[in-house]
């Protein structure tokens, strides 16, 4: 007779033998994936079968805004599977509705239009096409550090090295944004690289020829990228260039938005409005696959009369329309967006400039909200990044602790739900700074 725990151990080891014989994974190579199993949750702590169980410093992908299994969202989700599961994107429904006037009712003035898309790709991949539509010019300006997602144009538009390999759309040019840390422009201050990265964008755009440029695209603040906040007058210079050059300015806050810096959306805190704004993930926390544009009144109206050329099956799809209504009246009721922000200003951005000061491994913490980079270093003078062989075991034993992180190239960023409480906080520090510990040590 097999015990409880046995028999959990083995659905642990059955999850792992199906997905390894069966399920191919995103942006890796297959032979050496050694996936964690997950099998619950709640809140910003997840566990396996086992009951082995992990402060989620991940929020995932950067999405579980709201914590896992919140339960208003679950049972809107209930709720509206067991009235109408499924419609078509033609059809006016109650939650789709609903969820689009949550949305533009924190969106700025002017934005009433959301556009539904299946997740953040396509969303970017939509919004370069209004742009483009309704400017009637091509080119599309975007960041060399940056993510926009799997979709053809939009990884084009991506910075990093996911673009390279996949790199078959048209009239993209990408310009460096400002990340003081790595200055491309021999800064010293967050004053210089402002000035210096708004001048090298005035010249990409003179030398393409402002009156082909369709959309600057720019993560308000770019995630994947490093967490980079910009410097204050970044990106209402950039709102200037755009209007000087009859350029529609798309703010991509898939990552950074509803809650994740401890705003509703990042570009708040920067006094901007862009033209389209892209959103996905802490919409609705990922509990149901969902994405989509916000559109400005103008670029709306250019689709009154001409045919918007786009679609899909799933748009305003009703289960993440649901989840989308009852995460934002969740997130509002239970101030979870104000947690973000109060959780990043006392306990957490403290902690880890803290931990920043007392470890030479960490050439730089940085962030807002609950959106935090550790910036880890093989040498602090030269700033050289620690390579990926130990970056890896700082992921192991970040994990053996019972902590699950998000590791992208040499840092740790530090991304719990916006609904992390400082205890849970004041434990996560204490893991990083024992592992922080152990990699001084290899320095
Ligand atoms: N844009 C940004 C800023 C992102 O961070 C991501 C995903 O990480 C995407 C777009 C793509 O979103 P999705 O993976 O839902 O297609």
């Amino acid at each position: 007779m097999t015990t409880d725990i046995e028999t959990q151990v083995d659905l642990d080891a059955e999850a792992k033998r199906l997905d390894r014989a069966h399920v191919f994974h995103s942006w890796s190579a297959q032979g050496a994936l050694d996936p964690l199993v997950l099998a619950g949750g709640s809140g910003s702590t997840v566990w396996d079968h086992a009951g082995n169980r992990y402060l989620d410093f991940s929020s995932q992908m950067v999405n579980v805004n709201i914590g896992h299994q919140h339960p208003a969202v679950v049972a809107a989700i209930k709720e509206q599977a067991e009235k109408l599961a499924t419609i078509g994107p033609a059809i006016a429904n109650l939650a789709r509705g609903e969820a689009a006037e949550r949305i533009t009712d924190r969106a700025p003035t002017g934005m009433n239009k959301v556009f539904f898309t299946n997740g953040g790709a396509d969303a970017v991949e939509n919004a370069i096409r209004m742009a483009r539509l309704h400017t009637g010019r091509d080119k599309i300006i975007s960041r060399y550090r940056s993510y926009h997602g799997n979709t053809t144009a939009a990884v084009t538009a991506t910075g990093d090295w996911r673009r390279i390999p996949n790199e078959y759309a048209r009239g993209h040019v990408h310009v460096f944004g400002p990340y003081l840390y790595r200055s491309e422009f021999w800064a010293t201050t967050p004053e210089e690289e402002c000035e210096r990265a708004l001048h090298h964008l005035r010249r990409v755009i003179e030398c393409e020829g402002p009156s082909t440029v369709a959309a600057i695209l720019l993560e308000s603040v770019p995630g994947t990228a490093g967490i980079m906040v910009p410097p204050p007058g970044y990106l209402p210079g950039v709102r200037a260039l755009a209007d000087e050059f009859g350029i529609k300015l798309i703010l991509d806050e898939v990552m950074a938005g509803f809650g994740r810096t401890g705003e509703w959306f990042a570009f708040d805190a920067f006094g901007v409005t862009p033209d389209l704004i892209t959103f996905a993930k802490g919409v609705n926390s990922g509990y149901v696959p969902i994405g989509g544009v916000v559109i400005s009144d103008e670029i709306a109206a250019t689709f009154d009369e001409r045919v918007f050329p786009g679609g899909l099956t799933y748009s305003g799809h009703p289960l993440g329309a649901a989840s989308i209504v009852a995460t934002l009246d969740a997130m509002e009721s239970e101030g979870i967006v104000e947690n973000a922000k109060l959780i990043g200003a006392d306990v957490l951005g403290p902690g880890l400039r803290d931990l920043a000061e007392r470890h030479p491994v960490v050439g730089e913490a940085r962030g807002s909200g609950v959106f935090w980079a550790l910036e880890l270093v093989a040498d602090p003078a030269t700033r050289a990044p620690l390579p990926p062989a130990t970056m890896a075991r700082a992921k192991a034993a970040l994990v053996g602790a019972g902590l699950l992180p998000f590791i992208a190239d040499n840092r740790i960023h530090v991304v719990p739900p916006c609904v992390v409480t400082a205890a849970e906080v004041d434990t996560a520090l204490g893991i990083y700074d024992t592992v922080l510990s152990q990699l001084d040590e290899e320095l």
